[in-house]
């Protein structure tokens, strides 16, 4: 099921082997609680708790591709949900931070990463609009819930030679990949439409 999940992917589009190589590696049903195995393998988003969802395959494919991670790369995550994306980050070889604004989700997302045996992922329980000062800079931040703005501070914490990738609006997101140029300045793209979880202030405890 996964293979064909993959195989559709590709029809759809995905052209980076190495994207659909680490999603062709992760058991997806793990992250989908209470769901039938087969539902794991369609490329639909699906409910995680706390009013949130697992992104559909096709988009955390989409934007990983469009990240551009090369290997040892210091990779900030916004919105680790389920911790399915920064386990694909992780199998292709990024040094991944993640942060989750919601404590429930925090702990499970950080129970699933080590069940994978990628202890070597970073999980914060932070509000992500703040992104991650201490580690700055990151040479990729991808945010995976729909910003009503770019956040200053990510764009701050992003390395020259950097890329950010963001859904921004409100209901309806437009894909932003902005660049770092090596001066300094940034480069922006709008690019497709998605439909992504709100992006959200503060942190919450359970
Ligand atoms: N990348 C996830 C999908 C996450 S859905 C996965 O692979 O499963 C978006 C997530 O962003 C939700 O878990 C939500 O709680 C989180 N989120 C929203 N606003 C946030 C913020 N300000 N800081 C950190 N996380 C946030």
């Amino acid at each position: 099921m996964r293979r064909k999940l993959i195989e559709s992917l590709r029809e759809k589009g995905i052209r980076d082997e190495r994207v659909l190589e680490a999603m062709l590696q992760i058991p997806r049903h793990w992250f989908l609680e209470g769901a039938f195995v087969k539902q794991a393998y369609e490329d639909k988003p699906f409910p995680i708790g706390e009013d949130q969802t697992i992104s559909q395959p096709y988009t955390v494919a989409y934007q990983t591709e469009l990240l551009q991670v090369e290997k040892r790369q210091k990779v900030l995550e916004v919105g680790t949900g389920s911790g399915y994306q920064a386990a694909v980050l992780a199998l292709m070889g990024a040094r991944v931070f993640t942060v989750e604004r919601q404590e429930n989700l925090y702990h499970s997302a950080r129970a699933m990463l080590d069940r994978l045996n990628l202890q070597r992922v970073r999980t914060y329980l932070r509000d992500g609009y703040k992104g991650l000062p201490e580690f700055a800079p990151f040479d990729r931040i991808l945010v995976t819930a729909g910003a009503p703005n770019v956040p200053p501070a990510l764009k701050e914490q992003l390395a020259p030679g950097g890329r950010l990738v963001i859904p921004v609006g409100k209901g309806e997101q437009i894909m932003y990949c902005i660049d770092r140029l090596e001066d300094g300045s940034f480069k922006e793209q709008k690019l497709d439409t998605f439909r992504f979880v709100p992006f959200l202030k503060g942190i919450r405890k359970k």
